[in-house]
């Protein structure tokens, strides 16, 4: 069965894969939990409340703090075939009357509304009588006193969590500074709430990129350099995972395999294995990942080059997640290329998902062909400015020259 938050990314938005951070908020969402999501701007936070909004069905309730922000949004979900609406201020009152009758026939699937509308006890009333599935607050630092945005109006969504009990609250913003972020909780949140701080720079993470020799001694010796630390390792096959665990453990390492082709027994015992124990290097195919929040991973290692940036993106961010130095290592040679390109080819699918899937696999080679800052790369990629990281292998490798190339380079800079 396919899953219903990528049919509707795909049907309703056109879009094949989520962004970082993006599937994370919806499932939390869908398993009836309060998020907090803090996203940089351009990280896609609308899908966020938005496909959550059509899986569930009723009725989604969507705060924003701009007239224009909830037009733009309204006119675009509208061109997607999506019953949109939002009752504001600038329409008159038959505009407002006329979206109303769309609310309460349940023709609207997502009703957005500035706060001192949907505050109002007529409205909320009037709500109360409707099947509201979700409340998203869009721009939810307007909430906190104590950011350059305070709005008056936004203090009185607090009592949300009281007027609906039952429904999930998504808050979302791009001001991930600590203090913001406890004041928003504090007010709109009472209970657990899930915090998802996704800024897609992960510093603690050092990229790297080798060509691929013999991927077996180049992983043991990889994990040489970390002795006794926990670790995943993803390859492209199952057979490959077997393999090279027992190659591990016949070199010390203690190593385990997953991937879906084992019995859910075993899959379940190795996976308590790496979760409880420390130092265990889980050797696994994609399989393995959902959901696993281990804080203490201190590398993923690829053998093989990934399906996508999103992908591999998405893969990497398993490790570091304590914030401790953490590593990233994949390994990439023409064979990864070849490889990816007949799985693409071999795939039955229509000739434009084709295309689309061998232009994102350029974007990935491109990332690990760059002789620039990796980081660059990636977070340029998804719409984030960087500049050099300095824990790259690309940033790490530019040492000083002798002949004064680097004080060359200083100066021109100056
Ligand atoms: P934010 O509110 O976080 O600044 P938006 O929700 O406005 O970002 O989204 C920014 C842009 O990214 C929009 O054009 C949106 O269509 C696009 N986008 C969002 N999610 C995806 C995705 N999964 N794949 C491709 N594009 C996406
Ligand atoms: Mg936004
Ligand atoms: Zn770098």
């Amino acid at each position: 069965a396919e899953d219903p938050k990528r049919r509707v990314l795909k049907d309703v938005f056109g879009f094949d894969d989520f962004r970082p951070g993006q599937a994370d908020v919806i499932d939390a969402l869908l398993g009836g939990r309060h998020v907090l999501a803090v996203m940089p701007t351009g990280a896609g936070k609308s899908l966020c409340y938005q496909v959550p909004a059509l899986v569930m069905g009723g009725l989604a309730l969507v705060v924003s703090p701009l007239v224009a922000l909830m037009q733009d949004q309204v006119a675009a979900l509208r061109l997607a075939g999506v019953g949109a609406d939002t009752i504001n201020s600038s329409l008159d009152r038959e505009a407002n009357v006329a979206a109303w009758r769309r609310v309460a026939s349940g023709q609207t699937r997502l009703l957005y509304l500035a706060p001192e509308r949907l505050m109002t006890e007529r409205m909320l009333e009037a709500l109360s009588r409707l099947e509201v599935s979700l409340v998203a607050i869009d721009e939810a630092h307007c909430i906190s006193q104590w950011g350059p945005a305070f709005r008056p109006e936004y203090e009185d969504l607090s009592r949300l969590r009281h007027i609906f009990p039952n429904v999930p609250i998504i808050a979302v913003t791009a001001t991930a500074d600590e203090s913001t972020r406890s004041d928003i909780e504090a007010r709109l949140f009472a209970e657990r709430v899930e915090t998802l701080v996704l800024g897609f720079d992960r510093p603690n993470i050092k990229l790297a990129i080798e060509s691929k020799q013999d991927s077996k001694r180049q992983l043991l010796r990889f994990i040489e350099r970390h002795p006794g630390k926990s670790g995943i390792v993803y390859c492209l096959s199952r057979k490959k995972t077997e393999e090279m665990a027992a190659f591990l453990e016949k070199n010390g390492v203690t190593a385990l395999a997953y991937h879906a082709g084992m019995s859910k027994e075993a899959r379940e015992a190795n996976q308590n294995a790496f979760m409880t124990l420390s130092g265990v290097v889980m050797v696994a195919t994609i399989a393995f990942g959902m959901g696993i929040d281990k804080p203490d991973v201190a590398y993923v290692f690829h053998t093989d080059m990934p399906g996508s940036l999103e992908a591999y993106y998405q893969e990497i961010g398993r490790a570091g997640r304590d914030g401790r130095k953490a590593e990233a290592h994949m390994l990439y040679g023409l064979g990864d290329i070849r490889m990816r390109r007949l799985f693409i080819d071999d795939e039955d699918a229509a000739v434009e998902h084709k295309k689309r899937a061998h232009r994102r696999l350029d974007t990935l080679i491109g990332y690990c062909e760059t002789a620039q800052c990796r980081r660059q790369v990636l977070l340029g990629y998804f719409g984030e400015d960087a500049s050099p990281c300095g824990n790259c292998d690309n940033c790490l490798d530019q040492v000083p020259r002798a002949d004064g190339g680097a004080e060359t380079r200083i100066i021109l800079a100056a």
